[in-house]
This record gives C-alpha cells, sequence and structure tokens, in this order.
C-alpha cells in the first residue's frame, strides 16, 4: 500500500506556480474570499486558502462579515467583487448561514471570477470538457491522481456520494474522454442498495459521504485506489482541541487492503486549496474565458 501524499503534491505544484509569479507575470493574481458567520471549520479552510497564496506569491484578501449579514447585503458585495478589476477570482466559503440561499450567492458570482467552480456555467461547460474553472476538490483529486500515474482508463470506479461539490463533478471528470478519466463510473448515494457490493466491485472508489470511518475494509477490493474526501470531526479527548480529524473511510481496516489510499488529513484537503490557486491564476491569465 502507497499512501498518496497530498502535501508532497500540493508542495511540487505550488513551487511550480510560485516560480511562474517569480518569472513575472503581467499581473499578480489575486484571490478574494468572504466568510460570512464563525463556523469553526471554514476560518479554517479560509485561513489556509489565504495563507497558501502568500506562500506562492499571489495576492489575497479576505473579507469577514458576521453572522446576521442578510443575503442582500451579501449579494452587493459579490457585486462589488465582480466589477473590481483587480480581484481575479473569489470565493463565498460554504456553508453560509441558514437564512442564506447558497444558490443564489452562487449564481450571482461572475462565472469568470468563480475559482471554486461551482456556477452552472463552469460546471455545463466541464460536462462537456469545455475549457472550464474545475470545482476545486474535483479538480484535486484528478491533479493527485495524476501525479502518481495512477491508471485509470477502463477503470471501475464507484463514487459514493452525489454532492454538487464533490461526488458529481468528480463522476463526470473521471468519466471524461482522456487522463485521468476514461473510467466506467458508478455515482451512488444514499439511496443505493447494497453499497458495499458497489463498492466491492471498484478498481477506484471515491468517498464523499460526510460519514465517519464509514467505508469498511470488507467493502474493498484487494489493490483498490482509494481516495478519501471526507473531513469529519471525531471527539478526542487526548487532543489539545478536543478532536482529531478522519475521513470517511476507515483508514485501519481499508488501507491494508489497497495499492493507493489518501491520508486524512494530508490527502484531498490539501489538494483543493492547490486547484483553487491553480484556478486563480488561471483566472488572472484569463485562460479560460479570454
Ligand atoms: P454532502 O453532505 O453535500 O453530500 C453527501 C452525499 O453522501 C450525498 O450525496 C448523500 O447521498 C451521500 N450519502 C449520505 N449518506 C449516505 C449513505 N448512508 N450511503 C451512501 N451515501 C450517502 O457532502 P459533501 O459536501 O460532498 O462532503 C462530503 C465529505 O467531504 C464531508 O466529510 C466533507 O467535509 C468533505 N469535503 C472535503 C473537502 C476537501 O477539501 N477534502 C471538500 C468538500 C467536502
Amino acid at each position: 500500500m502507497q499512501l498518496l501524499d497530498g502535501k508532497l503534491v500540493s508542495q511540487t505544484i505550488k513551487a511550480q506556480l510560485a516560480a511562474e509569479v517569480a518569472a513575472g507575470l503581467k499581473k499578480t493574481p489575486h484571490l478574494a474570499a468572504i466568510l460570512v458567520g464563525e463556523n469553526a471549520a471554514s476560518q479554517v479552510y479560509v485561513n489556509s486558502k489565504i495563507k497558501s497564496c502568500e506562500e506562492v506569491g499571489f495576492k489575497s484578501t479576505l473579507i469577514q462579515r458576521p453572522a446576521e449579514t442578510t443575503e442582500a447585503e451579501l449579494l452587493e458585495l459579490v457585486q462589488q467583487l465582480n466589477s473590481d478589476p483587480d480581484v481575479d477570482g473569489f470565493i463565498v466559503q460554504l456553508p453560509l448561514p441558514k437564512h442564506i440561499n447558497d444558490e443564489r450567492v452562487t449564481l450571482a458570482i461572475d462565472h469568470r471570477k468563480d475559482v471554486d467552480g461551482f456556477h452552472p456555467i463552469n460546471f455545463g461547460r466541464m460536462a462537456q470538457g469545455m475549457p472550464a474553472f474545475l470545482p476545486a476538490t474535483p479538480y484535486g483529486i484528478v491533479e493527485i491522481l495524476r501525479h502518481y500515474h495512477i491508471e485509470t482508463a477502463g477503470k471501475n470506479c464507484v463514487v459514493v456520494g452525489r454532492s454538487n461539490i464533490v461526488g458529481t463533478p468528480i463522476s463526470i471528470l473521471l468519466s471524461r474522454k482522456g487522463y485521468p478519466g476514461d473510467c466506467t463510473v458508478t455515482l451512488t448515494h444514499s439511496r443505493t442498495h447494497d453499497l458495499p457490493a458497489e463498492v466491492r466491485r471498484a478498481d477506484i472508489v471515491v468517498a464523499a459521504i460526510g460519514i465517519p470511518e464509514f467505508i469498511k475494509g470488507d467493502w474493498v477490493k484487494e489493490g483498490a485506489v482509494v481516495i478519501d474526501v471526507g473531513i469529519n470531526r471525531v471527539a478526542d479527548e487526548s487532543k489539545k482541541s478536543g478532536f482529531k480529524l478522519v475521513g470517511d473511510v476507515d483508514f485501519e481496516s481499508v488501507a491494508p487492503k489497497c495499492s493507493y489510499i489518501t491520508p486524512v488529513p494530508g490527502g484531498v484537503g490539501l489538494m483543493t486549496v492547490t486547484a483553487l490557486l491553480i484556478n486563480t491564476l488561471k483566472a488572472s491569465k484569463r485562460e479560460i474565458y479570454g
């Protein structure tokens, strides 16, 4: 079993991005992030995005707003960033407080600045194989597979979870023509009959469910490649924070059966941030939309 080391791959890609910035670009790439409310996990994610920008020499702006911010106020802020010529791309960190409609906010973002790749224009273009900002987490997964030269053509891939930001887009990307892709993909979810039997057929498993250690060792075929997208906080009194992070895969029982597996933490999470940086550079160079 070999670990798919998200830290190593993200450091390699970040070094390439930093070298490109150092060699001189027409404009320093600029990522802005909006964070509404005090969700602790969101705070950690946004901070890591801002820190990563600094590491590669990008400009970044963090805009924090209280949980009571109204939808109209947030939409106004989105419009300001849409029309700010210095901002190449921006994200609105999810989840948003319950009184704000995620969908309306996503639709309000100019798709040419949508470096999270959540806007339906980017999603639709991705599905048709056109140039697009790919959603950051699936993009990160694709880059990790590419780095390790994992064979994908003709492989049975079972994706568990059908969210718009992970499960559905990664199922599209892995079934697309080309590398990494050309998989025969099965997209499974909470209504799937006999999920363990589906997972057992997989050469490649992508788990994006949000239930700690859900996928067990006896569900996984010998030699499978397992991509664990889950990031779950579970209580751990031995930690200063009072919790530890675990994936959607029961690492202890699954890892011995795998050819490759992503750890949590240190796997897909770091790649998500790195993919966001790649998209920001593409946005600043007008690579997708001219
Ligand atoms: P989501 O809640 O939007 O979707 C979960 C999916 O899992 C749903 O499609 C649902 O049908 C499926 N599901 C739920 N219970 C199931 C069951 N019993 N059997 C089969 N399928 C079931 O979640 P999401 O936003 O896709 O996130 C999934 C996980 O990935 C979470 O742990 C989240 O924290 C993590 N995540 C990590 C990153 C990263 O950067 N690594 C990014 C996004 C999400």
